[in-house]
C-alpha cells in the first residue's frame, strides 16, 4: 500500500494523507483564517516552508512514499514557468524549494509538482473509478483551467485555446485574443459586462434579455469549441466540468454545439458531466499523481 501526501493551493494551502487513492483522516489547512490574501502575499520560499510544515504534521513521523503538489500555472519539471494567479512563483523551482524545506523535517519523500487543474482531473478519476482511462476536466472559475489524467508532461493550457477569430475578443487575463478564458472566465465576463455580475448575466438571459441570451450562447459555443479542439487532438472520452461557474452550464446546449463541431464518427464518444470539485478532490489527485510516478 502506498502512502502519499497531496497538497493543493487553490484558495489556501490544504493537504491530506492518501492511501489507495482515498483520503485518510482530515485535511490539514495552513492559516485557515486569513487564507487567500496571505498566500498571494507569501514569497515562494515561505509557501514551500508552509507546505513542508503541513506535510510533516500529516506524516507524524511515519514513512511517506511521495508528495504531490498542485499549483496554478504552467509547471514544467517542478518549475513554475508562469502563474497569473500566484505571480510571485514565476520562475520558482517549487520542487526544489519544498524538498529543501523538507530537509528540516523528518520526512524523506520525493516531491512532485503539478498544474492545479491536472490534480483535479486525477482526483475526479480516482473518486469516480476512472483511473484506467483518459479524463479531462474544465474548471470554470475566475480563469478557465484544463486538466488531464493520466498526467503527462506538457503545457496543456486549454483555457487559452483560441475559440474565436473576432478581434474584439480581447478579455482574456493573459492578454491573448480570441481565448476561451476571454469568453468564459469570471473575470472576463465582468470586463465584458461592466453593468452586471456574471450570475446576473445568466439570470437575465433566462428572462429574455437579448444581449445576455446571445452571450450565454457564445459562452456555451466557446466551451464546445475548446472541447472539440481537444477531441480532435486527443480523441473523445469523458469531460468533467467543475468550478463555481459550472452551475451555469446547460449540458444539452453544450452537446448541440459539439455535435455541429465534431463530425468524424470515431470521435463521437464524448460525455460531459458537471460535478462538484472541492479541496479534497484536488488533494487526492495530487497524491494519486505523485504515487503513480513511483509505481
Ligand atoms: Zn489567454
Amino acid at each position: 500500500m502506498q502512502r502519499s501526501i497531496g497538497v493543493t493551493t487553490a484558495q489556501y494551502i490544504a493537504a491530506g494523507l492518501v492511501e489507495d487513492q482515498k483520503l485518510v483522516g482530515p485535511l490539514h489547512v495552513f492559516e485557515e483564517s486569513s487564507e487567500a490574501e496571505l498566500i498571494h502575499e507569501m514569497p515562494a520560499t515561505e509557501i514551500a516552508r508552509a507546505i513542508a510544515g503541513v506535510a510533516a504534521a500529516i506524516a507524524a513521523g511515519k514513512k511517506v512514499d511521495a508528495i504531490g503538489i498542485g499549483l496554478p500555472g504552467i509547471i514544467l519539471n517542478g518549475i513554475v514557468e508562469e502563474s497569473p494567479n500566484l505571480r510571485q512563483l514565476k520562475g520558482a523551482n517549487m520542487q526544489e524549494l519544498v524538498s529543501a524545506a523538507l530537509r528540516d523535517t523528518e520526512i524523506e519523500a520525493p516531491v512532485h509538482v503539478y498544474n492545479d487543474a491536472d490534480v483535479v482531473a486525477a482526483g475526479l478519476a480516482a473518486a469516480r473509478g476512472h483511473l484506467d482511462r483518459l479524463i479531462r476536466v474544465w474548471t470554470l472559475g475566475h480563469g478557465i483551467g484544463f486538466g488531464i489524467y493520466p498526467w503527462h508532461e506538457g503545457v496543456w493550457e486549454g483555457g487559452h485555446v483560441v475559440v474565436s477569430l473576432d478581434p474584439r475578443e480581447k478579455y482574456c487575463g493573459c492578454g491573448g485574443r480570441g481565448h476561451l478564458e476571454g469568453i468564459m472566465g469570471h473575470r472576463s465576463m465582468r470586463l465584458r459586462f461592466l453593468d452586471m455580475e456574471p450570475d446576473e448575466i445568466f439570470e437575465n438571459a433566462k428572462s429574455g434579455d437579448q444581449r445576455c441570451v446571445d452571450f450565454v450562447k457564445l459562452w456555451h459555443a466557446a466551451l464546445a469549441a475548446g472541447t472539440a479542439n481537444s477531441i480532435h487532438l486527443a480523441g473523445a472520452g469523458k469531460f468533467f466540468i467543475t468550478g463555481f461557474n459550472a452551475k451555469h452550464v446547460d449540458v444539452n446546449v453544450l452537446n448541440q454545439y459539439l455535435h455541429e463541431m465534431v463530425k468524424m464518427s470515431p470521435l463521437q464518444g464524448y460525455v460531459f458531466e458537471v460535478v462538484p470539485g472541492g479541496t479534497d478532490i484536488a488533494v487526492i489527485g495530487a497524491a494519486v499523481n505523485a504515487a503513480r510516478a513511483h509505481q
